[in-house]
């Protein structure tokens, strides 16, 4: 029989790992000016200028 202690230990680490792939980066969306998930981000290469992000929604949207 599992103990109390060791279940809530599981569930910590498994909400510790849904977070590790969902934390907030410090990138801002080129179309909409808010702050990017990391599963949302969506790297472009722009000529000239460099990296450009977006939302992954907002890039597909055109
Ligand atoms: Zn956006």
């Amino acid at each position: 029989m599992a103990k109390k202690g060791e279940l809530s230990k599981t569930a910590r680490a498994s909400l510790a790992q849904r977070d590790d792939q969902n934390f907030l980066t410090s990138r801002i969306c080129e179309k909409c000016g808010e702050p990017i998930m990391l599963k949302e981000l969506q790297p472009v290469k722009v000529l000239g200028q460099g990296m450009a992000y977006y939302h992954k929604s907002h890039y597909n949207a055109g």
